[in-house]
C-alpha cells in the first residue's frame, strides 16, 4: 500500500507522517517512511541540485524534468520494491506537490507535469492525506523552523493561499484517493483522524 501526505509548507505533514507510521507499526504492520524530493540515493542528489543554491538556476521546465527524474528513481528504487514486498510506504509529498509547485507557481505548466507523469511515473498513491492549513499559520510555522530548505516563504501569504486552494482542488479532482484533514488543530487530534481514516481504508 502506498500512502502520501500533501499540503502547504508548515502544514505539519512530516509530523503526521511519523505519527501514522507509529500507529500502523503498533498494529503490527511493516511500514517504511520516505519523502520527496528525495527518498533514494539518486533522488536525494537531485534534491540537492534543485533545493540548494541559486533558485533561478533551472527554468521551470527543467525543474519539472528534474523532479520527475527524481520521482522515477524513488519509485524504482524505494517505493515499488517495498510495496511489492507487502510493506506500507508512507511518503511526505509526491506527484501532487509537483502538480502544484511546478505546475502553477512559475506559469501554467500543469499539462507538462501531467504528460511527463503519464510517461515516466504512471502511478498514483492508494491513499493521499491532504493536510489543510490556514496559509498564515503555515507560513509562520515554516518560517519558524531552521535548517530546512523552504523555497517559497519569500512569496508570502498570497502564494500560500493559492497553494492551499490548489490542494483542495486536487482533493476533488482525485477524490477516489484523497482525503482532506483539518490541520488547524492540536497535533494529536489531527493524528487521531488520520489514524482512523487509514484504518478504515487499508486492506
Ligand atoms: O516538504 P519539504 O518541506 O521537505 O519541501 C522542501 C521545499 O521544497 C519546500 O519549500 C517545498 O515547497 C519545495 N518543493 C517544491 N516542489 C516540490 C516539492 C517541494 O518546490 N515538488
Amino acid at each position: 500500500v502506498f500512502i502520501t501526505f500533501e499540503g502547504i509548507d508548515g502544514s505539519g505533514k512530516s509530523t503526521q507522517v511519523r505519527l501514522l507510521a507509529d500507529h500502523l507499526r503498533a498494529s503490527g504492520r511493516e511500514v517504511i517512511l520516505t519523502r520527496e524530493p528525495g527518498g533514494s540515493p539518486g533522488a536525494e542528489e537531485i534534491r540537492r541540485l534543485v533545493l540548494e543554491g541559486d533558485p533561478d538556476k533551472w527554468s521551470a521546465e527543467t525543474e519539472i524534468l528534474l523532479f520527475t527524474a527524481a520521482r522515477r528513481d524513488h519509485l524504482e528504487k524505494t517505493i515499488q520494491p517495498a510495496v511489492d514486498a507487502g510493506q506500507i510506504v508512507i511518503c511526505d509529498r509526491f506527484a501532487d506537490s509537483t502538480r502544484l509547485y511546478q505546475g502553477i507557481t512559475r506559469g501554467d505548466l500543469r499539462g507538462v507535469v501531467d504528460q511527463l507523469h503519464d510517461l515516466m511515473i504512471g502511478r498514483e498513491p492508494d491513499l493521499t492525506f491532504i493536510i489543510d492549513m490556514d496559509p498564515g499559520i503555515g507560513l509562520a510555522r515554516a518560517k519558524g523552523r531552521n535548517g530546512t530548505e523552504e523555497r517559497f516563504e519569500d512569496f508570502g501569504e498570497s502564494l500560500q493561499r493559492k497553494m492551499r486552494g490548489g490542494f483542495l482542488e486536487l482533493a476533488q479532482e482525485f477524490s477516489d484517493r484523497c482525503v482532506v484533514v483539518d490541520g488547524n488543530r492540536a497535533i494529536e487530534d489531527v493524528a487521531a483522524d488520520v489514524a482512523q481514516l487509514a484504518d478504515e481504508r487499508l486492506p
